[in-house]
């Protein structure tokens, strides 16, 4: 309120003098006065509106450019020339941030992209531009897939889920290997960050080589030794009871050596990416009855060992490699729990999804050690696990088939109580048991036309 009284002053003034002037000189002279005022008044206004369009038009909006102005219009371009100097100020603080940031990006290691919501290049730094082959100045607003064309890259992309790297191993550079990453913020919009991990994989290769090629070498010597050993210890001439021990202890460690081999050897095979599973439809009551002969054989009587197949569809995959990695956990099972044990085996479905389940009443995991349970050679209890005859390498080999079989493990155990080891397989692996039937009723169809 204060405000317009003061901006009305003016005005004010005006009609106090204009009535001091009727008063002395007569109403003509007081009209004739008032008007020019007021004329006077339009015109300050009307020349300082223009000078404020006129630097409002202006490209280069600095403090110094802004007009002086007199009276009320005084404080206005005080105000504009406060905020454009506080406007300045930000954009500058702005702009060297902002350099900071591009120096620091592209000095790291990594390749950085920005995309916006339809995946087009807002900016990345020189790392991408060589790991990518993107040109900056060329590329920018393209879409990433114009230039990134190969299939897993698009895919992965695509499926929007980005809590996982992609080992991207056809780029355009050869022999070169991308780890790329995308990592989603703000609205919409996406980092996509490629590391070079080239030196990493050759290593990798380089080891996994390695283990294959000495367990391959190693099956051959073993084979022949554990041949012989046999044959001696049937040979009835070695009648010594040192002899007859030491030959016990070789065949029990030659036996254990093949097993380690032939675990490790399994192992090379299951990470060999080339080495793709053969699908098929496994017949799970099938393979659960053969599962459950196995067990029987293992425990030899020591164990209560319950089936239950309470769903009759079928799973999707490699039956050898599921056979294995089933087998390995109801061994575990047996070797882990003690005599008179009870242990369940099951195959059933919930909400929608298979599961695989092998439950015992035996010694139990502390819950320290579940987590490192499937590394290689982790084992809670060496000697135990030397004892029942284990490599140590059986839940690493369970790992590696669910991976390749898009299923996950879960374990719950309590010492001294026992175990629950369940393996939940996608909906997407089941096959009803009605299009199994069918698939089957084509099949025997189809065989019993071609035989003539
Ligand atoms: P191992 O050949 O030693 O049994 P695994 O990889 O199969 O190797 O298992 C790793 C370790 O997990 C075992 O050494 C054992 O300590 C523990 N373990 C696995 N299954 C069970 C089980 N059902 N009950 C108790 N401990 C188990």
């Amino acid at each position: 309120m204060a405000d317009i009284w003061e901006r009305s002053s003016g005005i004010v003034y005006v009609i106090l003098a204009a009535a001091l002037v009727w008063l002395i000189f007569g109403a003509m002279k007081a009209l004739i006065f008032s008007t020019l005022a007021l004329l006077w008044m339009v015109f300050h206004h009307v020349r300082h509106i223009v000078l404020l369009e006129r630097w409002l038009l202006r490209s280069d909006h600095t403090q110094a450019s802004i007009p002086a102005g007199s009276g009320a219009w005084d404080d206005v371009f005080a105000h504009l020339a406060r905020y454009v100097r506080q406007h300045s100020q930000s954009r500058e603080m702005l702009s060297l941030a902002l350099e900071r940031m591009q120096s620091v990006t592209a000095a790291m290691p990594d390749g950085i992209v920005i995309l916006d919501e339809q995946d087009r290049i807002e900016w990345c730094n020189r790392v991408a531009e060589q790991h990518l082959g993107i040109h900056l100045s060329l590329d920018m607003g393209q879409q990433i897939t114009y230039l990134v064309r190969q299939i897993p890259f698009v895919e992965y992309l695509a499926a929007r889920k980005f809590s996982n790297p992609l080992i991207l191993k056809q780029t355009r550079q050869q022999g070169l290997i991308l780890s790329l990453q995308l990592v989603p913020y703000s609205f919409n919009q996406k980092l996509l960050i490629s590391r070079d991990i080239t030196r990493f994989e050759k290593l990798e290769t380089m080891r996994r080589d390695f283990i294959a090629n000495v367990s391959h070498e190693l099956r051959t010597p073993l084979t022949v030794i554990n041949g012989f050993l046999e044959t001696l210890s049937d040979d009835t001439s070695v009648n010594s009871d040192f002899n007859k021990r030491a030959l016990l202890l070789m065949t029990e460690q030659a036996t254990r050596m093949q097993r380690l081999v032939e675990d490790l050897l399994i192992l090379s095979r299951l990470e060999d990416a080339q080495n793709k599973i053969k699908e098929q439809s496994i017949d799970m009551s099938s393979l659960m009855h053969k599962l459950l002969l196995d067990a029987e054989s293992l425990s030899a009587g020591r164990h209560h060992i319950q089936l239950d197949v309470v769903t009759h569809d079928q799973l999707l995959g490699s039956e050898e490699e599921l056979r294995s990695a089933f087998g390995n956990l109801i061994s575990n099972a047996i070797r882990y729990t003690p005599d008179k044990g009870e242990i369940s085996v099951r195959w059933e479905k919930r909400a929608g999804q298979g599961i695989f389940s092998v439950q015992d009443s035996g010694i139990g995991i502390g819950s320290e050690h579940i987590p490192r349970l499937t590394e290689r050679f982790y084992r809670v209890d060496n000697s135990r696990s030397r004892e029942t005859g284990g490599t140590g390498l059986g839940l690493a080999i369970v790992k590696h088939v669910l991976s390749r079989h898009d299923a996950r493990l879960e374990i719950k155990s309590q010492v001294g109580k026992g175990s629950l080891f369940t393996i939940t397989f996608p909906a997407k692996r089941l096959v009803l048991e009605q299009v199994a039937e069918c698939q089957h009723r084509i099949l025997n169809d189809q065989e019993s036309s071609m035989t003539p």
